[in-house]
């Protein structure tokens, strides 16, 4: 094809990759030297886009139906142009009987297999077509997930950022140092309390803990049992640094740093490596 494509229907066909062969070739190569009909299968494809993003109920147009069958009528006609012994498929046996064939019954299931499948091509068609707006559902419904939960987290980290911002602002925040404990390993830390916000933040450097041990930070409250804030294991030379929120209201007496069984206690039962009174 040198000259452009003389159906309009060619450049939706080429879109939905419905054209093979010499067809999808001269497309291909005409494209490439005349822009007007790269504009036309821009466009073309963009319908097809739109088609597969449209309602699963969306369908070729009248004119792209017509081609498929077509095209498909067109191969059967070929097809039926083949000498019987060229059509025979390999795995049959060439030594069948010749008077099968005769009989006419070979061309009557020959011809119902090929006509069968041209009248499904459509349903097929459709089928590809639904799939596609099905998986493209999918696909963007992934994304707007992926995109409401970006957002959220964004939120969510602008929101952390501002309660940490008016925790530091506040006058009614603590800071308190937590000193190492004769021989406790080596560490320092400190701890910014807001007993109203209801929320604490560590900031520390200990020296790694023992195998099968982590640490664990706790609140001693003025009155009643230590709350855990935290249980970690540092990396040498590393500082760590949370934020936590606890129940509002809660008056604390003391913070400290306990040695705990890997992954922590309910309550403290290890020997204290940090502690500081508030
Ligand atoms: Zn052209």
């Amino acid at each position: 094809m040198n000259g452009h494509p003389t159906r309009e229907e060619d450049f939706d066909l080429y879109a939905l990759g419905a054209l093979e062969g010499d067809e999808k070739l001269a497309i291909e190569q005409h494209v490439a030297s005349c822009a007007n009909c790269a504009d036309k299968l821009a466009e073309a494809r963009g319908r097809i886009a739109l088609l597969a993003l449209a309602t699963p109920q969306a369908e070729p147009s009248a004119a792209v139906k017509q081609r498929l069958m077509q095209q498909v009528r067109a191969d059967a006609e070929r097809s039926a142009a083949v000498p019987a012994s060229e059509r025979a498929p390999s795995r049959t046996p060439q030594r069948a009987p010749r008077e099968t064939a005769r009989a006419g019954g070979f061309f009557s299931r020959w011809w119902a297999a090929v006509l069968v499948p041209a009248g499904a091509v459509l349903a097929v068609a459709t089928i590809l077509l639904w799939t596609e707006n099905r998986q493209l559902d999918r696909q963007l419904a992934a994304l707007r997930a992926a995109l409401r939960e970006n957002i959220q987290e964004q939120q969510q980290q602008l929101q952390e950022a501002r309660e940490v911002a008016d925790m530091i602002e506040s006058r009614d925040t603590v800071t308190v140092a937590l000193a190492q404990q004769p021989g406790m390993p080596t560490g320092a830390a400190h701890v910014m309390y807001n007993a109203k916000m209801g929320m604490l933040m560590y900031d520390g450097e200990i020296a790694p803990a023992p195998a099968a041990k982590s640490y664990q930070l706790w609140l001693v409250p003025a009155d009643g049992k230590p709350i855990s804030a935290g249980v970690f294991n540092p990396v040498s030379g590393r500082t760590d640094h949370w934020m936590m929120k606890l129940p509002r209201g809660i008056a604390a007496k003391e913070f400290a740093v306990s040695l705990e069984p890997a992954g922590g206690m309910p309550q403290p039962t290890g020997p204290m490596v940090l502690i500081g009174h508030a």
